[in-house]
């Protein structure tokens, strides 16, 4: 399963050299624009968009509340007050249809300009946080729980011999939203605020190499608390758990290096007992275990892009 991150975030795998360079075609959008969308706009959007009736969005919003209440429970403690304060206040969740998520994101793109249409019209994006309007954009999974049905229909049969073919897809179709809805979660909560108030062409040149790594750690702690996540809360869920190997593996050894001091930096908030420069070495440090050829492992640059990356300058 493909995720990302979109709004202020260079949101495809082409996006060193996108940065990198001056190739950036068409900027006509403002950014000023872009950055001010007012809230009865986000709400008219998610209205027009919405792919399922109201009782089905609510449920929605109920299992997002309940991700909510299980990430601050398990993780709350590396989260800034501030923080929850604004998921509580700004959050807004968007379900699209498989079609529709990518006509969402052309009507959405130009008031973005840096984000990357190819990427949400993978069919393998199951989701994607936009920073700009804070909104979380899911698939509502009704075609993708069917494809899987009719593809690993065997599989389900043997494990679930009594099932019947519209609790298959209905519990695929929610494991599918649970993990999803966790991971794109995680990133609404994570994108430090100096981010979020910023486009990519505000950025200075000297943070370009910063800004590519944070989304590589954004990527491998969001899949890891979303793994431990879906095992600790989400046990009967049937599938959606286990991908993101490497992107998980590294947040483990970030974990075993710098102990709990890697959820600190994954959700940007400090610890109590850290002064500010201290901090920010430590951010540096962590940021920095993600060299070219990690980043290219994880899928963040393209392989034969590491060039590019290295040269930028620190
Ligand atoms: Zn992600």
């Amino acid at each position: 399963m493909e995720h990302s991150i979109e709004g202020n975030f260079p949101s495809s795998n082409e996006n060193v050299e996108n940065i990198n360079g001056d190739d950036r075609k068409d900027n006509k959008t403002n950014n000023e624009a872009g950055n001010e969308i007012d809230k009865e706009m986000i709400d008219s959007v998610v209205k027009e968009y919405s792919s399922i009736p109201p009782g089905e969005y609510q449920i929605m919003i109920d299992i997002e509340t309940d991700i909510k209440n299980n990430l601050f429970e398990d993780f709350g403690k590396y989260i800034s007050d501030e923080t929850k304060a604004l998921i509580n206040r700004n959050r807004k969740l968007l379900v699209v249809s498989e079609e529709d998520f990518e006509t969402f994101a052309q009507e959405w793109l130009p008031k973005s300009p840096e984000y990357n249409a190819d990427d949400l019209e993978s069919t393998n994006t199951t989701g994607s946080y936009f920073s700009i309007g804070d909104l979380v954009v899911i698939k509502d999974m009704k075609a993708k729980a069917e494809d899987i049905w009719k593809n690993s229909f065997r599989e389900f049969v043997d494990k679930y011999p009594q099932i019947d073919e519209k609790i298959a897809v209905t519990m695929i179709q929610y494991s599918l939203i649970i993990s999803t809805l966790t991971h794109e979660f995680i990133h609404s909560v994570q994108v430090p605020e100096w981010l979020k108030e910023k486009n990519i062409t505000d950025i200075a040149d000297k943070d370009i190499k910063k800004f590519i790594q944070f989304r590589a750690l954004a990527e491998c702690g969001a899949c890891y608390i979303t793994n431990k996540l879906l095992k600790d809360r989400y046990s009967k869920i049937i599938l959606g758990r286990d991908g993101h190997k490497t992107e998980r593996e590294t947040f483990a050894y970030l974990l075993n290096k710098y102990g709990e001091n890697a959820y600190y930096v994954f959700f940007n908030t400090k610890p109590d007992n850290m002064d500010d420069e201290s901090f920010n070495n430590l951010k540096a440090d962590l940021l920095n275990e993600f060299n070219s050829e990690l980043l290219v492992d994880i899928r963040i640059i393209k392989k034969g892009k590491e060039s590019v990356f290295d040269q930028l300058p620190d």
